[in-house]
């Protein structure tokens, strides 16, 4: 990717980036990410996702309530999905969101859950954090159509309100088989619930990012960030979301066969 390119990128992701006079790469650019001022006049939609607060939710291990997925290709995974009724929020749903993208891509982002937009499209991140999302991936060089998109839970929470343990654990199995009909190179766990589910532990989001981490017994890579509408709440946190973005890079890259 060109260096303009990227900072275009970076642009359309808030990040303001001071150059020095003759910067000669863009890796020198990126490191003299100064943050932005804030400059969101209007406030932020209500957000899916509260960041640092600690939480107290583990995730449980998978428990064998719903059909057994373990054997499921692509199809007979997403009617499964979409006739779901394992727990209540089926009752509100408008769609099942199952995830989208290439089911052979090397990167798999991973969120919390569908909100609205998402709900009525049955397509994870659509709304206004996806298009951050967008623009994250586009600043690593990835467009959206080359990575796998999925969520913790299939269905949206009433309000945007936090999954529920047990909404975690009827979906679990579901996100299970999508990581191994993946298998990719590196997980993006964006946002606090995800990462927190995805590496079954309740230590802050603040303190998950910046390390690799490993995805049970697969040992998938598992880099875990801010998630987008929390940056969008909080645009100084971006400059850490970018090198987490670069952490996932470079460790996609030296896992790759
Ligand atoms: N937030 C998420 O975590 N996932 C979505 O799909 C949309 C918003």
């Amino acid at each position: 990717m060109t260096r303009d390119r990227q900072l275009a990128y970076l642009q359309a992701m808030d990040i303001q980036v001071w150059q020095v006079r003759h910067a000669p790469v863009i890796e020198e650019a990126v490191a003299d990410v100064v943050e932005p001022v804030p400059a969101e006049a209007e406030a932020p939609p209500a957000p899916a996702t509260q960041e640092p607060a600690g939480n107290t939710a583990t995730i449980p291990p998978a428990t064998p309530v719903g059909p057994v997925v373990a054997d499921m290709g692509w199809s007979q995974l997403q009617e499964t999905v979409r006739d779901c009724r394992l727990c209540e929020l089926h009752e509100s749903r408008m769609h099942t969101v199952f995830g989208t993208g290439n089911r052979n891509a090397d990167w798999l982002v991973i969120g919390e859950a569908p909100g609205k937009d998402e709900d009525l499209q049955g397509e994870p991140f659509v709304g206004r954090a996806g298009q951050l999302l967008n623009a994250m991936l586009q600043a690593t060089g990835l467009q959206r159509e080359q990575v796998y998109i999925a969520n913790i839970l299939k269905c949206r929470p009433p309000n945007n309100r936090d999954p529920g343990t047990e909404e975690v654990q009827c979906c679990s199995d579901y996100l299970a088989r999508q990581i191994a009909l993946v298998n990719p190179t590196v997980i993006l766990a964006v946002g606090r619930i995800a990462a927190q589910n995805l590496l079954g532990t309740d230590t802050p989001i603040g303190k998950l990012r910046g390390k690799v981490h490993h995805f049970g017994e697969t040992g998938i890579p598992v880099i875990a960030t801010y998630h987008p509408a929390y940056l969008l709440r909080s645009p100084l946190e971006k400059r850490k979301a970018w090198q987490d973005l670069q952490l996932a890079v470079a460790t996609g890259k030296a896992c790759q066969p």
